[in-house]
């Protein structure tokens, strides 16, 4: 079965509470959790806000398309509270649920983009993403999570 990993951040409300939500319900509906990373905290990212993000990761063993992932994970999302989606620059959100990759799939449409195009530039996702698949090779960078974290914080 493929095995699909979600990014999870939230920075309103009860922030763990949210993320251990949101996992509740994607395993309810997507499939069963093979792996979920600590919990991490981090700043806003693009924008400035006082409120901190709590993020984390968790890997999901999935029969439905990645499409069907999107399309569920957004009502997740609705349905934990989440009023707005990023259109003109980021905000506040009490969920934020990221397709960060598929198996090693490549999908690039107007409404879905896997592997995540901005897995590799942020800390936030890719910590807890090599925590969980520390394996995993990008489809397209053609590394692993280990090796685009080594990039990302050690820079040459
Ligand atoms: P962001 O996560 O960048 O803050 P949103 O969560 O508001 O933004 O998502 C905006 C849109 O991004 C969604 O409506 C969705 O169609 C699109 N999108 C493209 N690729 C992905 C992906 N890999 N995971 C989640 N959403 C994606
Ligand atoms: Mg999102």
């Amino acid at each position: 079965m493929p095995i699909v990993a979600f990014g999870l951040g939230s920075n309103l409300g009860d922030k763990a509470e949210n993320l251990r939500q949101a996992v509740i319900q994607i395993e309810g509906r997507i499939g069963r959790v093979t792996a979920h990373s600590a919990l991490y905290a981090s700043l806003p990212w693009g924008y400035s806000s006082e409120n901190t993000y709590i993020n984390a990761c968790v890997a999901v063993e999935t029969h439905l398309p990645v499409e069907e992932c999107l399309r569920i994970t957004q009502e997740i999302e609705i349905g934990l509270g989440r009023l707005t989606k990023s259109r003109d620059g980021y905000q506040d959100r009490t969920i934020d649920i990221d397709i960060l990759c598929y198996d090693r799939l490549i999908v690039e449409t107007n409404e879905l983009v896997v592997p995540h195009p901005l897995l590799h530039e942020r800390l936030f996702v890719l910590e807890p993403l090599a925590e969980i698949l520390p394996e995993w090779v990008h489809p397209v960078l053609g590394r692993t999570t280990v090796e685009l974290l080594k990039t990302l914080t050690e820079p040459a």
